[in-house]
């Protein structure tokens, strides 16, 4: 069991995870079998069990060539996300597997497509922590680097700001997305 948020890493959007490792495997194996069904090369020597790494935070995941056998490795972050998703980030591994694919080629692209094309995934060469469905955590505003908040005087709402700027300046041409007007709290 993971449990990413736990960490205070990542979450995912409705703040829920979930994925034990005998499912991800059987993911691996559904995958190549769509790959393959596409006749898509996958070769036979592909690991059955797909590594969960809880290093990585920024890459989804990798595949790589020990002892003759791939080896499919998803970062423990990405179980956060849903189910489609992360078939997704695995089929960007397997295709990795396949002859001349080691790169994002021109070969490994012509595979992504026909994934995606048949299968609705969004295999592409690099895909942001949006659009697998996760949030970085450095993109979130950690609370001491909040120096002010704009504050709506009628529901209450805040909105944290790192940094002084123009709103803040004509704070009065501005309104709360409730229509309400704002005040500046300096922190
Ligand atoms: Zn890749
Ligand atoms: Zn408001």
């Amino acid at each position: 069991m993971f449990y990413v948020e736990q960490k205070g890493f990542l979450q995912n959007k409705k703040g829920k995870t979930a994925m034990d490792s005998e499912r991800i495997n059987t993911i691996l194996k559904e995958v190549i079998k769509e790959a393959q069904d596409l006749k898509i090369p996958v070769p036979k020597n592909v690991n059955g069990k797909i590594t969960i790494n809880p290093r990585p935070k920024k890459r989804f995941g990798c595949c790589k060539l020990k002892d003759r056998e791939f080896h499919i490795e998803i970062s423990e972050f990405v179980l956060a996300t849903d189910e489609k998703k992360i078939r997704g980030i695995i089929a960007h591994e397997i295709l990795h597997a396949c002859k001349g694919c080691q790169n994002h080629g021109v070969r490994w692209k012509e595979y992504a497509e026909k994934m995606n094309a048949r299968y609705d995934y969004n295999i592409k060469r690099v895909s942001s922590f949006q659009e697998v469905g996760l949030e970085a955590e450095q993109e979130k505003t950690s609370a001491d680097k909040i120096k002010y908040i704009i504050k709506c005087q009628k529901c209450g709402r805040e909105y944290p700001r790192q940094r002084f700027t123009c709103v803040m300046k004509k704070i009065n041409a501005y309104r709360c997305q409730c229509g309400g007007k704002l005040t500046l709290i300096r922190k």
